[in-house]
């Protein structure tokens, strides 16, 4: 079995990150696709996530819950102290002995990734997937060794944005799914 991981803050998740997933499962031909919202994030310890855990994993709960492809792991959000993908995957391949594990990473991210705790292991338990925005879903060439490239489509749209958006009394229809938008609302969320 193919098990992708898709690991974010989701503050709130958004079509931007639906999008890309559905991109990177057709590319990559995930049976399955693992969606990590982070717990406290080792890089973005002074600017902690806006929602609770709890929310964000309520959010991002709504957002996949009509796909039985995807799937929402607590992992993070329950695990005391910082959020490192290394712990994250071991415990992911203990579960999944027999999976072959992708690590979606956005080009962005992967930039820094050798600063991660244990990079070495992280690439012994997964296969990573630079994300790269630029078209539809394939997987084209590497452009680090050992790292897939999967394209995704453009979507203008980020957790920012949608905070700020709600901050500014603007309408963020559209930007989440219906689901996300109601809890949004309901819960009083980024006002
Ligand atoms: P923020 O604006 O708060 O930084 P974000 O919108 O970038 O948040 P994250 O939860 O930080 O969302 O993103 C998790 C992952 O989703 C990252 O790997 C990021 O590259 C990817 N991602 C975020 N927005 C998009 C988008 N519009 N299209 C494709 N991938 C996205």
């Amino acid at each position: 079995m193919r098990i992708g991981v898709f690991g974010g803050t989701f503050d709130p998740p958004h079509v931007g990150h639906l999008l890309m997933a559905t991109d990177a499962r057709e590319a990559l031909k995930l049976d399955r696709l693992i969606f990590i919202p982070a717990g406290a994030h080792p890089f973005k310890v002074e600017t902690p996530p806006v929602a609770s855990g709890q929310d964000r994993l309520e959010m991002v709960r709504l957002a996949v819950a009509d796909d039985a492809n995807y799937v929402v792991d607590d992992a993070e959000i329950n695990r005391k102290g910082l959020s490192f993908t290394v712990d994250t995957l071991e415990q992911l391949s203990g579960r999944h002995p027999a999976a072959e594990l992708f690590l979606l990473l956005g080009e962005d991210v992967l930039a820094g990734f050798e600063q991660w705790r244990n990079p070495a292991r992280i690439r012994e338990l997964a296969t990573l997937a630079a994300v790269r925005r630029a078209g539809a879903g394939s997987v084209v060439e590497p452009i680090v060794p050992g790292v897939l490239t999967v394209s995704t489509r453009r979507v203008d749209v980020s957790s920012t944005e949608i905070r700020e958006r709600r901050r500014a009394g603007k309408s963020i229809k559209g930007f989440v799914p219906e689901s996300v938008e109601r809890f949004i609302d309901v819960r009083g969320l980024y006002r």
